[in-house]
């Protein structure tokens, strides 16, 4: 029997979270379609190596998503998997917070959701799909260091549930991965660099998820790339709507060994 070909997309797919996930998408036999605004030389050689695509795409661009696309279901004429993974971290209290960072941050992390799902649930039909979001345990349990983050990222565990909901009678499933903190990746990478300690802040993101914590080391970007897998494999049928964190525990409550008034 012929091997039927799947076409993914993943925005965001050149760095951490996003490489992890385009490069285990690979290894099942995806056809995968990656976007972003930058790539490596090294991920660029990898995706080439293993046929993946690469296509610029700034998901803050409707005209890109739409090339992206459109590019992506010409080899099968549709979509059977899209990852909208692209995001941005914003660590600011709201009143320090201008009305631009607001935009890059919600344009990014939310209206990109909106604009991938407009135009990849009319390629997913009539056989039906699967679209997985990558928000965050911050989606689940607001910070007090990054509100317009958090607001991001519950709003787009807001769009996967009505989504979901929405196009069941699509045979479209719609799913979110909220992850924390992962390493390896370009966003926690780049906060560790910036600490003013960065040893003891690497260590400040373990101790505050029970598992990290537990395990002495950080959540790896595979590990997320796995979930979304599951979430897109014929195992998974069943299942839509959810919210699978994948935080070691982070975004529960308040860990063992925190003093808590009764
Ligand atoms: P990362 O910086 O390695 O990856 C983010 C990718 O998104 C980068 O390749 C970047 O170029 C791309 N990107 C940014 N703006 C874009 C745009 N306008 N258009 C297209 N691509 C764009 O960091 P990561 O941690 O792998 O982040 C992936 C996702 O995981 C993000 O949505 C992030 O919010 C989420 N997340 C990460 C963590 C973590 O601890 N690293 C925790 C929770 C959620």
């Amino acid at each position: 029997m012929a091997e039927i070909l799947k076409s993914a997309i993943v925005t965001g797919g050149a760095s951490g979270i996003g490489e992890a996930t385009v490069l285990m998408l690979a290894e099942q036999g995806y056809h995968v379609w990656a976007g972003d605004i930058q790539i490596t030389d090294e991920s660029q050689s990898a995706f080439t190596k293993r046929g993946i695509q690469f296509r610029h795409c700034d998901v803050r661009n409707e005209q890109q998503i739409i090339d992206l696309i459109s590019n992506a279901a010409k080899a099968t004429g549709r979509i059977d998997l899209l990852v909208n993974n692209a995001g941005v971290g914003m660590v600011k209290a709201i009143t320090d917070v201008a009305a631009e960072e607001w935009d890059l941050c919600l344009d990014t992390n939310l209206k990109a959701a909106f604009l991938t799902c407009k135009y990849a649930i009319p390629r997913m039909r009539p056989a039906g799909g699967s679209i997985v979001n990558i928000a965050s345990n911050a989606g689940l349990l607001p910070r007090a260091h990054d509100p317009v983050y958090s607001i991001s990222k519950a709003a787009l565990v807001a769009l996967t549930k009505s989504l979901a909901l929405c196009h069941s009678v699509d045979k479209i499933r719609v799913n979110c991965v909220c992850p924390g903190p992962v390493g390896d990746t370009g966003m926690i990478n780049a906060d560790i660099a910036a600490a003013a300690d960065p040893v003891a802040f690497r260590q400040s993101l373990i101790d505050a998820s029970p598992l990290a914590r537990a395990a002495q080391r950080m959540i790896s970007p595979r590990e997320i790339a796995a979930a979304v897998v599951y979430l897109a494999s014929e195992q998974s049928q069943m299942i839509t709507g959810t919210a699978i964190a994948i935080d070691g525990g982070k975004s529960l409550g308040v860990p063992p060994g925190v003093p808590t008034p009764q």
